[in-house]
């Protein structure tokens, strides 16, 4: 199997181990390919992000890996970047300017049509309750829309590689309710980002992290055949942020690919993005 993993944190965002903790993994896993990619540093205060200030050091961090292990593992400098609005996202110039070999594309974080607050999506179902109660003032599918807004302006901007979880939304809003992706709102709205995605040829990630435990990837399996139909491309990530989840979930979402029809995922190879044929 073709081993890969473009989506990862570390030390340096909220991964539980030094980057070279990721890397040594990775080379023992028998990976071809792995990307860092730490989240961005945030226009406020946020305990997941990266700060401003270590961004060299970061960058710096991942070219002395690269050294260090070239002939070994191909390294790459990558980035998860909040789109918050049209002043911070990938498509802003200091994102842009930021010497990384690839950027992905994120919503964790939405902002209420009126007041303006923002809400993370994302994180510990309590906290999600909370907020929702407190900023969206309880209203789940005004939330979903708000994300599904934010990652449609996000990917109008563009700026980025791949979107990350694209539906990352639905895991908090069906714990509040169960049957909110099933309405004919919901999946509508899912069904147009994704020819937004596929019309404006961009590329998405198929995110294994929540699989393990609860049995679902980022997007979820329901909507990979409308991926195949319009021949978005797909790169299968594991978002891991401890050392041994690097590949949790690939084998699994590469079977449940095949399954759907796929024949082939995108991976770095020498820094072009390539097609690799699943039958290899
Ligand atoms: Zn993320
Ligand atoms: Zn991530």
């Amino acid at each position: 199997m073709y081993l890969s993993n473009y989506h990862s944190h570390c030390d340096f965002c909220d991964g539980r181990a030094p980057m070279e903790a990721f890397v040594q993994a990775a080379v023992d896993a028998g990976f071809r390919g792995y990307g860092i990619s730490s989240h961005s540093p945030l226009p406020f205060d946020a305990p997941c992000a990266m700060s401003a200030g270590r961004v060299g050091e970061y960058l710096a961090g991942i070219e002395r890996l690269k050294r260090e292990y070239a002939g070994r593992i191909e390294l790459y400098a990558g980035m998860e970047i909040d789109y918050i609005n049209e002043e911070h996202g990938p498509s802003t110039t200091y994102f842009q300017e930021l010497p990384l070999d690839y950027r992905i594309g994120a919503v964790h974080y939405v902002t209420h049509p009126s007041s303006g607050r923002l809400m993370d999506i994302d994180g510990k179902e309590e906290r999600f309750r909370s907020a929702l109660a407190e900023i969206f003032d309880g209203d789940l599918e005004g939330l979903v829309d708000a994300y599904y807004d934010a990652s449609e302006r996000m990917i109008a901007r563009g700026g980025f590689d791949f979107i990350a979880h694209l539906d990352k939304v639905a895991m908090n809003a069906e714990r509040v309710n169960p049957s909110i992706t099933g309405t004919r709102h919901y999946r509508d709205r899912l069904m147009a980002y994704l020819e937004e995605i596929a019309a404006r040829g961009l590329m998405i990630e198929i995110n294994t992290k929540a699989y393990p435990a609860l049995g679902i990837l980022f997007p979820r399996q329901e909507y990979l055949k409308r991926v195949l139909e319009l021949q978005i491309p797909v790169i299968v990530n594991s978002d891991a942020h401890f050392p041994l989840a690097i590949n949790e979930g690939r084998r699994e979402a590469l079977e449940i690919l095949r399954a759907t029809g796929f024949r082939h995922v995108t991976c770095l190879e020498a820094g072009a993005w390539t097609r690799i044929y699943l039958d290899n």
